[in-house]
């Protein structure tokens, strides 16, 4: 980095950790060369420190903002429930160098420099809702992981955690993939090892299909809750017949819905796979690239790195005969069957937003379990969708000689829910009981076609939830623009100098 920009950088540092924001502002981090290693520095208004992954952090000043990393933080649940939402001091943030890093190791995307919301501010004016994501602390952060079926090793719940890019690999391996003899782990385009593990500690190989679902922002805790108050049938019938780790997957960083089903489906960081955040620049092409919206999703193959292929690639690969299948998931490349493929060959600009009108009608939804939650549009669109991907896996499941060797579905409700109301609220938890629904009649499917002892299932989400303070308004930008300094803040919260 430059002088001018060192500079640059460390006034908007100084001005986003000042105490009059740090109701808001929860840390600033950036990258740093010290003498050729990368390094990352994080700051607010208590303290500031360095951080190397695999060593200990170097306190600047103050206190370190990320000194507890965590990631088994707020559990048991009811420790989290106590203290909901918690200040940076009494926060957790696993991972928090190598998350960080990866973030800033995209040469022509990467940020300047990141600001994280505090877990209470509440920015409607940007997008923010009563519930939120996309931090780098341990609640945000944490998606459920729970196996059911042949060959899963732990029984109910087990206090251990995993991270979301272990899942596809994990997936991966369990329908065929060997990993490398060089390095022990699947390997990308040029034989380097991906950064997720295959979860070989939790889950042996022998089932004959495998299938991964994914519950768009299921909050981990209250997911593992409500199963075991009896309010989630299915999940429970998955249970029986395997375990959930209590400490979840963490996700990548930002704890975004596309950089962590990228990061889930490719076994990439988010540094390697190039899929940074909702919004992003592209500083080689100019252009600001919004990846999370019903009229883009379609358009991952173009901004993912082709480098790193995804676990549909990886089965076509290993089993050139096997059938594979992805629904309702942007991440998709190299599926045999695939929701995004279907909308791209219709050459339909608009993406699912220009297929709303042939989705069926919400009202008319036997999963939908309170008609009142039809007064959010997101959840009335999630409803839509999520119905047709149950068609979809119906249909592929028609009969088990067509079964795909490997199905990901990927399901909106569960986000949709606790956007609105946060976790543990009565809308959130109304999304759980629709997408436990939607599951028991897979189930179902599964137990008529009598092929349930064959088929292993993983169930997991894209990262955790915290409830936002209606009250913790206000915003940043007038202090950035008092730095004179020229910058583009995406996000808000990534900051692009220049
Ligand atoms: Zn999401």
């Amino acid at each position: 980095m430059s002088a001018g920009r060192e500079r640059a950088v460390q006034a908007v540092a100084d001005t986003l950790s000042d105490p009059a924001l740090s109701g808001i502002v929860d840390l600033v981090a950036w990258p740093e060369n010290d003498d050729g290693r990368r390094g990352v520095v994080v700051m607010n208004a208590t303290g500031a420190a360095r951080l190397h992954p695999g060593e200990p952090d170097e306190v600047l000043s103050g206190r370190n903002p990320v000194a507890n990393q965590d990631p088994m933080a707020f559990l048991p649940t009811a420790a989290e429930a106590a203290d909901p939402s918690p200040p940076n001091e009494r926060n957790a943030y696993p991972y928090a160098a190598e998350r960080l890093l990866s973030l800033f190791a995209d040469p022509e995307r990467s940020p300047d420099l990141v600001v994280l919301h505090t877990p209470r501010h509440y920015f409607p004016e940007h997008g923010g809702h009563r519930g939120e994501h996309g931090s780098l602390d341990v609640i945000q952060s944490r998606a459920p992981l729970l196996l059911s079926g042949p060959g899963v090793t732990i029984d109910g719940l087990v206090a251990e955690h995993a991270r979301l890019r272990d899942v596809g690999p994990t997936l991966a391996w369990l329908a065929g993939v060997d990993p490398s003899p060089v390095h022990g782990r699947l390997s990308d385009a040029h034989g380097a090892p991906l950064d997720g593990v295959v979860l070989d500690r939790f889950v042996g190989r022998g089932a004959r299909w495998v299938v991964g679902i994914l519950w768009d922002g299921a909050h981990c805790g209250d997911l593992l809750e409500q199963t075991a108050a009896g309010r989630l049938p299915n999940v429970a019938r998955l249970l029986e017949r395997g375990g959930a780790l209590t400490g979840g997957a963490v996700a990548e960083f930002p704890s975004l819905t596309l950089t962590n089903h990228t990061s889930i489906l490719t076994g990439a960081a988010v540094g390697r796979h190039g899929v940074l955040s909702n919004l992003f620049l592209d500083r080689s092409t100019g252009e600001r690239i919004d990846a999370n919206d019903a009229t883009t999703w379609h358009r991952w193959p173009e901004w993912a790195r082709p480098d790193v292929p995804t676990i549909f690639e990886q089965v076509a690969w290993a089993r050139p005969d096997a059938v594979t299948a992805c629904v309702n998931e942007p991440a998709d490349r190299g599926a045999t069957h695939s929701t995004m493929q279907l909308i791209r060959q219709s050459g339909m600009n608009d993406g699912s937003a220009a297929l709303a009108h042939l989705m069926p009608d919400a009202a008319a939804s036997p999963y939908l379990g309170n008609r009142a939650h039809l007064a959010d549009d997101y959840y009335t669109w999630a409803t839509r969708a999520d119905d047709v991907g149950l068609m979809q896996v119906l249909g592929l499941w028609e009969s088990a000689a067509s079964a795909p060797a490997l199905t990901w579905w990927a399901s909106a409700v569960t986000d949709a829910g606790h956007h609105a109301g946060g976790p543990r609220s009565p809308i959130a938890r109304d999304s759980f009981a629709d997408s436990d629904r939607r599951l028991g009649a897979f189930l179902d499917r599964l137990d008529a076609l009598g092929v349930t002892d064959d088929v292993v299932v993983l169930l997991t989400a894209d990262h955790g939830f915290e409830g936002a303070d209606p009250a913790r308004t206000g915003g940043w930008d007038q202090s950035l623009r008092s730095t004179g300094v020229a910058l583009d803040d995406v996000g808000p919260g990534f900051v692009y100098l220049g």
